[in-house]
């Protein structure tokens, strides 16, 4: 029996008819080969954008049932469309929507989590022969709801579907030629990576870099599934993610971002006495607000701001709460600042090598741009800045780690 690949088009893969005919021809050229096939997709080009903006022309805050009943129908137009130009084509295709594969989450609407896969009907079909269409970034919870899997999900679709089905390859074919050391829109002279760590992507995925969603890498590193992201425009070899890649010697840095996505947020003088953070920090927690960097100002006669990034997104329900708080413990006013941008430079080299905060830090002085705040873990260093600097100090950081003419 031939191999079993799982293989995911993004969006632009499949934004109109001239893109949906190649992949179809793609498709029947691994057909012929002599593979069975589970395709993904998402929907065509910006059309998840689209629903989201007629939402909120119809009702600025929409229920998020609502949102996902509008959200998902994207998926099942490329989906079923696909299926049509593989019939064209003569090749045997059934398209499905998530709750039709038992694509089974949690009740958390438009940030669902699987919790299971039942794989029968796919099975079933791909033992007659077909090619199995699933629509991307959906699921039925557990009440029987349609359910979304957060913004970029089809890529966890993927994932998820090639553990459940313990596929022999993972693809997700995209319209880059693989993962670059910077995204290429910003950096034209930025350098495809031939293989990368779990780890490494998962700080760019967070960081920053949307080529593919952060969740559907936490998922193939805990199955170790590695990942292959391609072109689907060309037959060029893609970039592998895996648990160890063959490096012959580590870079120091293999990649940077930036994220425009976040916002900062201050309350003002907190009293500063123990239990505090935890009471603001548990209090953003159990509304699942993602607070990313955070920093505590040296505390003068007992009082204290503290300052922490979180999602545009999240940026109104975080000040409602905070203000909540800061009446409660009796701190003072509550402020945000939504232009700022986050330049992050990441590597597992840096476990091993020491100097790389240094290095960042000098050459965004050389460029005379500010930090306002910054963090690090294990293999990255994130800093923000003002917002018209973002893509200026991304360049800096960039040229600075000699990615330009990195080998990687
Ligand atoms: P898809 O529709 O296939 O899911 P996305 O638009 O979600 O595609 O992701 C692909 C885009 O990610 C690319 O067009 C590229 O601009 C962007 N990107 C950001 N950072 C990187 C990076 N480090 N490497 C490659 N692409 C990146
Ligand atoms: N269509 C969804 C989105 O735009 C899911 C995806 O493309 O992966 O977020
Ligand atoms: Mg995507």
């Amino acid at each position: 029996m031939g191999k079993l690949i799982v293989q995911k088009y993004g969006g632009s893969s499949v934004a109109n008819v001239k893109r949906l005919t190649n992949v179809a021809k793609r498709i029947d050229s691994y057909v012929k080969a002599g593979n069975r096939l589970v395709i993904v997709v998402s929907a065509m080009g910006d059309t998840t954008d689209e629903l989201v903006s007629l939402s909120k022309k119809i009702n600025p805050s929409p229920s998020e049932r609502e949102m996902d009943m509008l959200i998902s129908t994207g998926e099942q137009i490329s989906s079923s469309l696909l299926a049509m130009a593989l019939h064209k084509k003569g090749v045997e295709a059934i398209s499905f929507t998530g709750p039709q594969v038992g694509i089974i989450t949690d009740t958390y609407h438009t940030q669902a989590k699987i919790l299971k896969i039942e794989t029968e009907r796919i099975k079933k079909e791909l033992a007659q022969g077909k090619v199995v269409i699933v629509a991307g970034f959906q699921g039925i919870s557990t009440a029987l709801e349609i359910t979304t899997l957060g913004r970029g999900g089809s890529d966890l679709s993927a994932v998820a579907l090639a553990v459940a089905t313990g596929a022999d390859m993972c693809e997700i074919l995209t319209d880059v030629e693989g993962i670059y050391t910077a995204d290429p829109r910003l950096i034209p002279e930025a350098k495809k990576i031939s293989y990368i760590t779990f780890d490494e992507m998962l700080e760019l995925a967070s960081r920053g870099a949307q080529v593919i969603q952060t969740r559907a890498v936490e998922v193939a590193k805990k199955f170790n599934i590695p990942l292959n992201v391609r072109s689907s425009f060309s037959k060029k070899e893609g970039t592998i993610i895996m648990e160890k890649a063959p490096y012959i010697e580590e870079a120091v840095v293999r990649g940077v971002t930036l994220t425009e996505d976040e916002a900062k947020v201050t309350i003002c003088n907190l009293p500063d006495k123990p239990g505090i953070a935890a009471r603001i920090f548990d209090r953003l927690a159990t509304e699942n607000i993602n607070v990313d960097m955070i920093v505590q100002n040296v505390s003068h006669k007992k009082i204290t701001d503290i300052s922490f990034t979180v999602p545009k997104a999240s940026v109104a329900k975080t000040i409602k709460l905070s203000k909540g708080i800061a009446k409660r413990v009796g701190a003072g006013e509550v402020l945000f600042d939504e232009s700022i941008a986050k330049v992050s430079v990441i590597g597992v080299g840096m476990k091993s090598h020491s100097g790389v905060a240094a290095k960042c830090f000098s050459a965004l002085a050389r460029s005379k741009i500010n930090i306002e705040m910054i963090s690090t873990s294990e293999i990255s260093i994130s800093c923000v800045v003002r917002k018209r600097a973002g893509k200026g100090a991304l360049k800096v950081l960039h040229k600075a780690f000699d990615l330009n003419a990195a080998k990687l």
